[in-house]
């Protein structure tokens, strides 16, 4: 461990446009200052006025992340714990709405009595104080905070305004900028363009805020001439600008960001010292076998949310991380549930070597999910049911093999005759949307010599939860004497987190999210035992077939 008085502060701003990877290029730099021994943190600043984005459409955001703390938040923070394999926390991700909603709680409280309160100074003192509250726990050497949204953004100013004054505050060499660009290739001129870099730099200055690094998005090389002129115009030293090319995946970028010099550069303007070279072999062994695959799978993914890739982005990394343990490429295809009816299943799912039917809310495409779990259990694929796939998986069950024709979760019918999927008593009351799910870690116990007791290969686990309605326990025994069994039991309440039919190859469906906890460091157990099921199962299917 290095020894440290201070935090240091690095701030990642955007310009010129967004979706540009800040989230990316943040937990690179983590990823290369952790891997050199630093005690590194991420956080995200969100300039929208949702107090968290749970309550927003995936379409809006992409996935809603959730933390161990049960925190809801961007899916930036999946990152942050997928290349730093360090857990986060509701203090890593602050919205504008959250800001407010503190200081007009504390001016309730009489805390500025006799005072008007204002964006300057009072939210910008809270947004500094929530920049500083990682820093100031003692955990971390060095604190990165995003800001999110594209510097001129009139939501983002009071972000920005508060960089500035901690930047002042702190001190030279306490904290420095990085801001993130575009430069833009024109195929009619045939060059790359420095000018909306320029721009966007300018810009921040107007804030009174000047770039300490430069990292430029590209999709073709900067010559050493574009980096001299980016140099020049935007008032960075010449090493200070980091080319950052499309790469093929997003495990890529913390090499490409070392090779740049992102993290001899960072360490400089922060006067640490560079003595060491980061440790990055896990990550490199991860890298070689995610792209040497010895063989392929396709798994479908039931969801409603699909046009939009990232609405399940944890799940599609942890597949990528479970692939790379398998040494097998995992291909994701997406399908809509609303398009799956039970005529149409077997053309649409065919071909699968696995299915995961997915979280999601409400009632749109449900049915879809139903049949999709029936194609998974009469022919033996492998499935996953994450959260609303396993209630889907209860409620197809008990209505194909129970009988139950009505079965349903009293989410999509208040009046169904067999709510095998129900409200806590708890919950009933609750009124109010935004943060009252179950969320969070939940310990759950798993039962001796079930399949999910040799995934884990333990007894009790934690995992993290977003839902509100529950397996109805009143159906547990029905349920487990016609093989649905549950093998995962929340051990204070004796909710059911896990099912499983011991009589199919493999299916599972659990209550949870295990998405969430997948990292490079440490795959996810539940994702690394199905993607070696669903291989088993693809080659047991060849054997058959060249028999
Ligand atoms: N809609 C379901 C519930 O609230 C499932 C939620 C989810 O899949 N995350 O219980």
């Amino acid at each position: 461990m290095i020894n440290m008085s201070d935090t240091k502060y690095i701030f990642v701003t955007g310009g010129v446009t967004s979706s540009l990877g800040k989230g990316i290029i943040a937990a690179s730099l983590a990823k290369l200052l952790q891997a050199r021994g630093y005690r590194t943190t991420i956080q995200k600043l969100d300039p929208y006025i949702n107090v968290d984005p749970g309550t927003l459409n995936p379409y809006e955001h992409g996935e809603c992340y959730v933390t161990d703390d049960g925190a809801e938040t961007d899916l930036d923070l999946g990152h942050y714990e997928r290349f730093l394999n360090v857990r986060t926390s509701q203090a890593n991700n602050v919205t504008t709405g959250r800001i407010y909603q503190s200081v007009i709680e504390k001016e309730r409280r009489g805390e500025f009595l006799g005072k008007t309160v204002q964006v300057v100074p009072h939210i910008t003192n809270e947004i500094k104080e929530r920049i500083q509250i990682l820093g100031k726990s003692g955990d971390y050497d060095i604190v990165i905070t995003e800001i999110g949204g594209t510097v001129g953004d009139i939501e983002s100013l009071p972000y920005i305004e508060s960089v500035r004054q901690l930047l002042w505050e702190l001190g030279e060499h306490n904290g420095i900028v990085v801001h993130l660009t575009l430069v833009p290739f024109l195929s009619a001129a045939g060059e790359l363009k420095t000018k909306p870099t320029q721009h966007s730099v300018k810009t921040l200055m107007e804030s009174g805020i000047k770039a300490d690094i430069l990292v430029c998005r590209t999709e073709h090389h900067i010559s050493e001439d574009i980096k001299e002129k980016l140099a020049l115009f935007c008032n960075v030293r010449k090493e200070a600008v980091i080319q950052s090319i499309d790469a093929s995946t997003i495990y890529d970028v913390p090499l490409l960001m070392q090779e740049e010099g992102l993290d001899t550069v960072t360490l400089e303007k922060l006067a640490l010292p560079n003595t060491t070279e980061p440790n990055l072999d896990q990550w490199k062994e991860f890298l070689q076998r995610h792209k040497n695959p010895k063989d392929k799978v396709v798994i479908g993914l039931i969801g409603k949310y699909v046009e939009l890739p990232d609405s399940y982005k944890s799940i599609q990394e942890a597949f990528i991380h479970a692939g790379a343990t398998n040494e097998v490429e995992v291909e994701v295809k997406s399908i809509h549930s609303e398009h799956l009816s039970a005529k149409n299943i077997e053309k649409k799912l065919q071909g699968l070597d696995g299915i995961l039917v997915a979280p999601g809310f409400g009632e749109r495409g449900i049915e879809g999910k139903v049949n999709a779990v029936t194609y998974a259990r009469e022919n033996n694929i492998p499935f996953l049911g994450i959260c609303l796939g396993m209630q889907m998986a209860v409620i197809e069950f008990a209505r194909t093999v129970l009988g139950l024709s009505q079965a349903n979760s009293t989410e999509m019918n208040k009046d169904t005759p067999d709510p095998v999927i129900s409200l806590m008593e708890e919950q009933k009351n609750v009124t109010d949307k935004g943060g009252t799910m179950r969320l969070g870690s939940w310990d759950c116990h798993l039962k001796e010599g079930s399949l999910v007791h040799g995934v884990y290969g333990t007894s009790d686990i934690e995992e993290r939860h977003r839902h509100r309605y529950e397996f109805n326990n009143k159906y547990k025994d029905k349920l487990e004497e016609a093989g649905l069994v549950a093998s995962g039991l929340n051990p204070k309440t004796g909710l059911v987190e896990v099912v499983e039919i011991p009589s199919h190859p493999w299916f599972v469906g659990v209550q949870y999210h295990p998405e969430y906890k997948s990292t490079v460091a440490n795959p996810h157990p539940l994702f690394v035992g199905f993607v070696k099921a669903v291989l088993d199962h693809k080659q047991k299917q060849n054997n058959a077939s060249l028999a």
